[in-house]
């Protein structure tokens, strides 16, 4: 007998073969012709697989009527095609095994909808349901498309530290790595003594592989970095975690433009996979989650992104009337409403900001001409905001000491990155794309704690 998948079992051609199937039962319906109804769910598709359980069976009585949502079987029996609308297939049971029985008093994942919030509670037993099901599925396909879009294109995969010296400045705060006694933590001249800690310095948790991606860049041409990425900033907010996956692109010989091609061309891929290899965990976010968001993808995929200066997108922002919370003015930062403003009212596509002033970004980002402008990028895109975040750095090993002293940097702590400028120094230029903030584009889903496994945010690390 062979193992099967419920996804497998669910084809057309599956009908016939004999199968032996694993999962959970999502519901049972007794029909008065005196058998039951088992859907089976094992996680391999959205749709479950229908069971037909005879009375005939020897545990009919005693364990197939009792079962409930929750319960875990082995169902040995033969496929065979169905007539009920909608499904293809169905199993005709010649054996029923039960693992594991789920209270139906106790087990709280019951039929009706249950809130994302009380299923926060709940990141144990939420991969069970539809959503949080889907939602792995899409993740999966996402980073296998990541990895597979930058294979193609001959980029070395570089596993950065997690644990690192460097701040990569301006990204956010840092959490401290540390095995100092808290309680008594051991001081010189009031300050920490770190020469008692682990590292003999100061170590935090990284808030971007940036620094060392550059590294490999400029040794091996083009690399990325996939890894998880730690930020204390106290946000409580539905697009910002205090872990969270960061893919980082980095290139030598490539300015701006053709970091904002590649940038555009790596969305497109990973949307336009999601596409064809989960269509049906598509469809449910689409009726589900967020009406349209099947056509949005596919128009993304079809179209150019818009590509508009910062200065640009001030002017279009000051001249919108619309109202915002915080003023529009040359040299501030844009905030979230107005990159939403952007993205998902004015243009209706995917945005890409670029250029922008210099007092506002970090050292590490190129000068341009102007003196008053840095070759920086934003993609933006409709109902989640800003997904990448990325530059062309800067080369020159004067103009970065100066932006250094300008931000009242310590040239010390960076020799080794200014030595990147100082032998065989290129052009060079990369990218972030926050893995969760795609994900939320891609499904729909409003929260970005619900996007991955277990979400670490001010005030919860449970799990
Ligand atoms: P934001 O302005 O949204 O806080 P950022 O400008 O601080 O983001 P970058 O340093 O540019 O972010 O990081 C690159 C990408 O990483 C962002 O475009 C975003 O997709 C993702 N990202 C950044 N911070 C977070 C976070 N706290 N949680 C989840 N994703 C994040
Ligand atoms: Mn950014």
């Amino acid at each position: 007998m062979q193992k099967m998948t419920v996804a497998e079992a669910r084809q057309p051609d599956a009908a016939g073969k004999s199968a032996r199937l694993q999962g959970w039962i999502r519901t049972r319906r007794d029909s008065k012709g005196g058998f039951s109804f088992l859907e089976i769910n094992d996680g391999s598709s959205m749709g479950n697989i229908q069971v037909i359980a005879e009375a005939a069976l020897a545990n009919y009585e005693t364990e197939i009527k009792h079962l409930s949502a929750g319960c875990s079987v082995t169902i040995e029996g033969e496929v065979k095609a169905s007539p009920a609308k909608g499904q293809a297939t169905e199993v005709q049971a010649a054996k029923v095994e039960v693992h594991g029985w789920a209270d139906p008093e106790t087990y709280p994942l019951q039929k009706k909808r249950h809130s994302f919030e009380f299923l926060r509670t709940l990141a144990h037993l939420r991969p069970r349901t539809n959503t949080f099901g889907a939602i792995a599925r899409v993740r999966n396909c996402i980073s296998r498309s990541i990895h597979a879009f930058f294979q193609e294109e001959n980029f070395l995969y570089v596993h950065a530290p997690i644990i690192t010296a460097s701040d990569c400045e301006g990204a956010g705060e840092m959490f401290k790595v540390t095995t100092l006694d808290l309680a008594g933590v051991p001081k010189l001249n009031s300050a920490v003594d770190y020469t008692q800690d682990f590292f003999d310095r100061p170590a935090f948790l990284t808030v971007s592989g940036q620094l060392e991606a550059e590294i490999f860049a400029c040794a091996l041409g083009k690399v990325y970095t996939f890894g998880p990425t730690f930020r204390a900033e106290n946000s409580n907010t539905s697009r910002h975690l205090a872990e969270f996956w960061m893919v980082e692109p980095e290139m030598a010989f490539f300015e701006l433009t053709d970091n904002m091609d590649l940038a555009e061309r790596f969305l497109k891929r990973i949307f336009s996979d999601v596409l064809s290899q989960c269509p049906e965990d598509m469809q449910f976010f689409n009726a589900q989650i967020q009406p349209g968001v099947l056509e949005t993808l596919e128009t993304v995929v079809a179209n150019d992104f818009v590509r508009l200066s910062y200065t640009e997108a001030v002017e279009v922002l000051t001249r919108s009337g619309a109202k915002f919370e915080f003023p529009v003015a040359w040299g501030h930062d844009l905030q979230a409403e107005h990159e939403r403003y952007l993205t998902g009212q004015h243009f209706k596509k995917p945005v890409i900001l670029f250029d922008y002033p210099r007092t506002i970004k970090p050292f590490y980002m190129r000068v341009n001409d102007d003196g008053r402008t840095v070759r920086a990028m934003d993609v933006l895109v409709p109902g989640v905001g800003e997904i990448i975040g990325g530059s062309q750095r800067e080369e020159r090993l004067d103009v970065m000491q100066e932006r250094m002293r300008e931000q009242k940097l310590d040239p010390e702590t960076y020799w080794w990155y200014l030595d990147l400028r100082r032998y065989g120094t290129v052009p060079h230029s990369g990218f972030g794309l926050g893995l969760e903030r795609a994900v939320q584009f891609v499904t729909g889903m409003a929260n970005i704690r619900d996007v991955i496994p277990f979400p670490r945010v001010p005030g919860s690390a449970d799990f």
